[in-house]
């Protein structure tokens, strides 16, 4: 598989998942625009794929405020010309707690950053892809997204929510020739499982290369399929649930 003169924007490519995906996708060639709140992280990612021969640019992105994801595919635009690739990772885990106890401030982020930030990013995502060719675009969803696990409401609801949006412009992007997909992993040892999933033995963890692989996966299917979600659960979590 190559991404050689892909354009890909990977949001969240700081740390964990966006990082991994980043470094794998530069790899094989793709041009990389890695955005992030956290400045110096996503600067970091880029000094590793430019140590490894690869090629990219990083800024400054808070995918809930709509000025810095419009910047965001401008300087893809500026800096490579098109944009072939967005795989919207950014998100927060929210507080372990009840849902009576969560606080309005934490539901808010949550919602902001995890549904609206993914809603902001296709929103200009899509016009830029559509003055080329098309594209795709991977959402890095959660099983939490589709069970139901406890003490995580403000996260299931945002991952629920997500996944009601995918499906929707999973429709209305299927005749523009951009392929909308979601990934729902469970159990990914990075800060955020860490934090949020104390309970979880971390040597039964998936690797967040594990994750980027997958998404390489669905870049990789040929343009007479698609695959809309695709679940990956820890090797022990329970099959079909
Ligand atoms: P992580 O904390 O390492 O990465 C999340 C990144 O998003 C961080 O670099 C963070 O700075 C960034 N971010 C947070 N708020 C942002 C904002 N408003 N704008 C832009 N960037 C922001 O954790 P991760 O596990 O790599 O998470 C990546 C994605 O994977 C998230 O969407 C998460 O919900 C999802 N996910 C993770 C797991 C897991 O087990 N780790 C499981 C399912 C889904």
């Amino acid at each position: 598989m190559t991404l050689i003169n892909k354009v890909a924007i990977i949001t969240g490519a700081a740390s964990g998942i966006g990082r991994a995906t980043a470094l794998k996708m530069a790899t094989l060639g793709a041009k990389i625009v890695a955005t992030d709140v956290n400045l110096a992280g996503v600067e970091e990612t880029i000094s590793l794929i430019q140590a490894r021969g690869g090629e990219g640019v990083f800024m400054r992105c808070d995918v809930s405020q709509s000025a810095d994801v419009e910047a965001m595919v401008n300087l893809a635009l500026s800096a490579y010309g098109k944009l072939d690739i967005a795989v919207n990772n950014a998100g927060v885990g929210g507080t372990m707690q009840n849902a009576p106890d969560v606080d309005e401030a934490t539901w808010d982020l949550v919602m902001d950053v995890n549904v609206k930030g993914v809603w902001l990013c296709m929103k200009y995502q899509i016009p830029a892809m559509l003055a080329g060719v098309g594209g795709a675009i991977v959402n890095i969803a959660s099983l939490a997204g589709v069970l139901g696990f406890r003490m995580n409401a403000p996260y299931a609801a945002s991952k629920h929510a997500m996944l009601g949006l995918l499906k929707v412009l999973g429709k209305e992007e299927q005749a523009h020739g951009i392929r909308v997909s979601a990934i729902c992993p469970g159990g990914v040892d990075t800060e955020l499982v860490r934090a949020s999933r104390p309970d979880l033995d971390a040597n039964t963890l998936m690797t967040v290369d594990d994750v980027a692989q997958a998404v390489l996966y669905l870049l990789s299917l040929s343009e007479r399929c698609a695959v809309d979600v695709l679940q990956l659960r820890r090797r022990g979590a329970e099959p079909f649930a």
